[in-house]
């Protein structure tokens, strides 16, 4: 028979106190709630309620798994060194690698993911392209040794991963695939109760070419993004290319003006009266073939690294000395009367743009109604700004919102890059061997459950979901000594646990007070309060965790009420 778990014997070590060491509030309520322990640094135990979570979410992977024929199994976290040496990652990987010898000093990693195992494992016995395509996954724990373990479950070192790998005999196939997968993790996400975004992404240390990262939208997180309400487009502020809305200066004939100490957009905005996206940016550095560089952006948006390093290699900003050398005026660089010698672009967004205010390359003047094609060129464009929000969405035009995400999952395309440097082939339709197309999707399980307590949180504890809470239901019986109240209690939870329910019976003899305080910690979904009254007129209180409604129920309606309201949310 299916039981209730009393809150007495559950091990779920609550804290009375913040701990000190918990920025985030995912790691603080999850440490305060008594679902997860820290061992060493980036290492932490799940306690029961913590596993009772993670095994929801890797149930609702493995769900979605199913429905688009995945096939779930499992390879060694021990992964041999020899094959990280096949695929050039041995070195690449870096320390992040956590590596060990065994007795005959032969060389293991423990696996970050697993590329190599995978694309080793089938590469002697996946043989015909009749077999293909073919997504293989598992879900286990995953190493690395992250220069900054840090935020509990969001950044360890040892962590659980859903990862999947599928084999293509063509493009068209793992397209496919990989699509599929992307659709995938959508459902998965949005039933784990997470609002997710899917971002564009670059596809960094694993490789290959298209990749999507699910980004969890939350302020802890990491990434920060734009995205547009209207038509769905997000992007990494850091790769979008941006539409800034600009602002033109007035049309006019050249007009040099006095700006004196003005060397900052603020200021030359203030001065002027004109808004900051109404003046044009110079920077100046020096790109990775030693050129010196002028790059003209909007006066409100700023050049980032990633793009400049596209643009301009191994750069560096000048220094006032290198400035000086170049014969540029710090603050007051324009594109009109630039020394000879000087690489002259602008960021993209500029193209359309007529009417400059601009330094004039002349200490504290500038130049109003400087006009593009007229007064200057442009010899060369790039895409070096960062986006940011109220910019325009490139794809549909609408301004665009910002948020910072956490990053749950990706999917990438590997195209070739493990199967051909590891020589894994098949058979095609024509007779010759090539090499497999593979995809590979990852979800960060443990992350993921840190990201739901991020955006299912108030001052008071977390506010679970009901597809991924531990439990579903708390009773709490005001007084446990009581002989009418706790009866009752036990009558009703087990009544609930008949209808199906998942069920916590709060059977301390605790005040009231501290029994709600940690049932709101705790979070589950719903409560059920039953006190001396309520056992005199045959109603329980029954409260919603998230919104904070409350009803009463009669005792015989309590089981199919909540029945009815869990089951729509599982
Ligand atoms: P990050 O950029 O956050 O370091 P990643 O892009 O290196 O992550 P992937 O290789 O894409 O990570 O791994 C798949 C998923 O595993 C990630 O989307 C993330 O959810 C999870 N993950 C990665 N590193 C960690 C970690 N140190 N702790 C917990 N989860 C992690
Ligand atoms: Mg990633």
């Amino acid at each position: 028979m299916k039981r209730y778990v009393k809150m007495s014997q559950l091990y779920a070590p609550t804290l009375k106190e913040d701990p000190a060491e918990a920025e985030l509030v995912s790691h603080r309520l999850l440490l305060r709630a008594g679902f997860i322990r820290k061992g060493a640094s980036g290492l932490y135990s799940y306690l029961p309620l913590a596993w009772r979570s993670i095994r929801k979410i890797e149930q609702i992977i493995r769900e979605e798994m199913e429905e688009i024929g995945a096939q779930e199994m499992q390879v060694p976290i021990l992964t041999d060194g020899e094959l990280w040496r096949q695929s050039g990652r041995w070195g690449a990987y870096g320390p992040e690698l956590m590596r060990l010898n065994d007795r005959h000093e032969r060389e293991f990693a423990l696996g970050p993911t697993h590329e190599e195992a995978f694309t080793d494992l089938v590469r002697n016995e996946l043989r015909s392209y009749k077999q293909l395509p073919v997504t293989l996954y598992q879900i286990q724990d995953k190493f690395r040794d992250e220069l900054r373990p840090r935020f509990g479950l969001m950044r360890s070192r040892e962590f659980i991963m859903k990862d999947g790998y599928s084999f293509s005999a063509d493009q068209e196939s793992l397209q496919q695939c990989y699509d599929e997968e992307a659709a995938a993790y959508a459902k998965i996400f949005k039933r784990c109760g997470i609002y997710a975004l899917p971002v564009a992404a670059d596809s960094g240390q694993i490789g290959g070419n298209t990749s999507v990262e699910f980004m969890a939208v939350a302020d802890a997180g990491e990434a920060e993004l734009v995205y547009c309400d209207k038509c769905g487009f997000a992007a990494d502020t850091e790769a979008a290319t941006a539409r800034p809305v600009l602002s033109e200066g007035e049309a006019g004939d050249l007009e040099k003006v006095a700006t004196p100490g003005a060397g900052t957009i603020a200021d030359v905005a203030r001065l002027l009266e004109v808004p900051e996206n109404g003046t044009r940016k110079a920077l100046a550095l020096v790109d990775g073939e030693g050129n010196n560089v002028v790059v003209f952006v909007p006066g409100d948006h700023d050049m980032n690294d990633v793009k400049a390093e596209h643009a301009f290699g191994n750069y560096h900003m000048m220094t006032d000395e290198e400035l000086q050398l170049a014969g540029l005026v710090k603050g007051f660089i324009g594109p009109v009367g630039l020394p000879e010698g000087i690489r002259v672009c602008a960021d993209q967004s500029l193209r359309d743009s007529q009417w400059w205010l601009v330094g004039a390359n002349e200490k504290d003047f500038h130049f109003m109604h400087a006009k593009q094609g007229r007064d200057f060129e442009i010899p060369e464009w790039v895409d070096v700004i960062t986006a940011k929000p109220g910019d325009l969405c490139p794809t549909c035009g609408k301004p665009l919102k910002g948020a910072r995400g956490i990053e749950c999952g990706q999917v990438f395309q590997l195209g070739t890059k493990y199967s051909a440097a590891m020589g894994a082939t098949f058979a095609d339709v024509d007779g010759h061997d090539k090499p497999f197309l593979m995809g590979c999707y990852g979800i960060g399980v443990s992350r993921t459950l840190a990201a739901v307590v991020e955006q299912h949180n108030d001052g008071n504890g977390i506010a679970w979901p009901v597809s991924v809470a531990p439990f579903e239901v708390e009773v709490l019986p005001l007084n446990v000594g009581d002989d009418m109240v706790w009866p009752e209690a036990q009558r009703l939870a087990q009544s609930l646990v008949d209808a199906g329910l998942e069920v916590v019976v709060d059977d301390r003899k605790e005040r009231p007070g501290v029994k709600f305080a940690d049932a709101d910690l705790i979070g589950l979904p719903y409560q059920v309060v039953l006190g001396k009254r309520g056992v005199k007129e045959g109603v329980a209180e029954v409260k919603n965790r998230a919104t904070g409604e409350r009803q009463d129920v009669a005792l015989d309606q309590v089981a199919a009420v909540l029945t009815e309201k869990v089951i729509a949310q599982r």
